[in-house]
């Protein structure tokens, strides 16, 4: 049979479609990335915002209009919470919640998975993929209740993988050629805390430097109020890359209070104080909601003001966008969409400009980049694209494509353009 799989928004989604396709390739299937070939189609799907659920059907759609003879079936936040609109929509036989996503294979095939029989990723590029970088799933779930989250009733409760699961699967990832390994979670910061450990995510971290031969390890997204300032001290190991993202969400304290966020204003300057003491230079970067319900003007201020005084590597910025069955959604005084487009673009650009400044912090210094990607060629060579260990969008042109390779790199100048770095590799040959 020939699979294709596809997925809307977060790198957890990412993740679990990588599995997904890892777990059809052990039972004998090939991976296509042209839809109209496929028998079965696999979507992995978002709800976090409006957005996410309407990208959602729209690529539903798409996929139905290349190929309306295979099969589709449809996973995720979004199938979870509204299976009957997903249902409808022309082409699906089959729709499988997040609670179930881990047997949707077997499900779909018939066959029975033993993941520990076959290795579940084949030597080379995986063809389905074309990535460098692995996203390993530790942990789904999570036991907070931010008052603007579907993500909550979407994912269930907080549950982790065993540390040994995970450092096998690392292990089959570097052995299959991949060379950095990111950890996700819906909240990974709490990870192991169903397992009965306090410091589950700092035993983790510290078992994968010691018992793999990672050369470079990423955290995804952490809640801020799981990480004390010691955590920090983990980046002593220069495989793990100096780049955090710690989700705001807002600069305003009221409105984090409505948000129910477990931060201030004064905790976050803390945190953010700690990590710059201990690691060298890193990127720190965010996510805002602008336009939240009984956001003011005033509030919004005190939001963006704050956010500029982080000094944030870049942000991601979203507006407001009511989900069903979320306490937000029934809250009073909600923000016309006029004022919070108006909000997000203020934001967006205090985003791009904190992270130009960073790059351009960056310049001559000499950086570990893995290279991700050829975007195309010139009389002088192909135009390779990576990222630095500090999440720094770079580009060089070399005589040879150098994907999936990590070479150190001097940073030169910024592309306003392309918001990248020209650098220069330093490759002896
Ligand atoms: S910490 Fe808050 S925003 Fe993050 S998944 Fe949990 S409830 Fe949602």
């Amino acid at each position: 049979m020939k699979v294709h799989v596809r997925h809307v928004g977060c790198r957890l989604n990412q993740s679990e479609i990588e599995t997904m396709a890892r777990q059809f390739i052990a039972l004998g299937h090939d991976m296509t990335d042209d839809p109209s070939a496929a028998d079965q189609i696999v979507v992995n799907t978002c709800a976090v915002t409006l957005d996410a659920t309407r990208d959602s059907r729209k690529l539903i759609r798409s996929l139905y209009r290349a190929n309306p003879s295979a099969r589709i079936a449809v996973t995720g936040c979004y199938a979870q919470i509204a299976p009957d609109e997903i249902n409808r929509l022309p082409g699906v036989q089959t729709v499988v919640g997040n609670l179930e996503k881990d047997r949707l294979v077997p499900a779909i095939t018939g066959q029975i998975l033993d993941p520990f029989e076959v290795e579940p990723v084949q030597r080379g590029e995986p063809p389905w993929i074309g990535r460098t970088r692995a996203f390993i799933k530790v942990q789904d779930g999570c036991d907070n209740a931010c008052t603007f989250c579907v993500t909550t009733i979407a994912r269930g409760q907080g549950r982790s993988r065993l540390i040994e699961e995970v450092v096998r699967e690392i292990q089959l990832m570097l052995a299959a050629g991949y060379q950095e390994i990111v950890l996700t979670g819906v909240h990974l910061g709490s990870y192991g805390h169903d397992l009965g450990m306090v410091d589950g995510l700092r035993r983790l971290v510290e078992t994968i430097l010691t018992q793999t031969d990672a050369q470079r390890l990423r955290l995804s997204s952490l809640e801020p109020w799981d990480l004390n300032p010691d955590f920090f001290s983990l980046w002593s190991d220069r495989r793990l890359c100096p780049h955090l993202h710690l989700p705001l969400q807002s600069g305003c304290d009221a409105t984090l209070r409505r948000m129910a966020r477990r931060t201030t204003q004064q905790q976050f300057a803390a945190l953010i104080d700690a990590a710059r003491t201990q690691i060298d230079h890193p990127c720190i970067t965010s996510d805002i909601i602008v336009g939240f319900p009984g956001e003011t003007d005033t509030e919004f201020d005190e939001s963006l003001r704050f956010v500029e005084r982080m000094n944030f590597a870049g942000l991601h910025v979203f507006r407001y966008s009511a989900r069903p069955g979320t306490a937000a959604a029934r809250m009073r005084h909600h923000v016309s969409e006029t004022v919070k487009r108006e909000r997000s673009a203020r934001m967006i650009a205090l985003g791009q400009a904190g992270e130009r400044a960073y790059a351009l912090s960056q310049r001559d210094s000499v950086r570990p980049v893995l290279w991700e990607q050829v975007a195309g060629s010139s009389a002088e060579g192909f135009i390779n694209i990576g990222y630095t260990d500090s999440y720094v969008r770079v580009s060089a042109v070399h005589p040879r494509p150098l994907t999936n390779l990590i070479t150190l790199a001097r940073l030169m100048m910024y592309d306003d353009q392309r918001q990248w770095m020209r650098v220069e590799p330093l490759i002896k040959g």
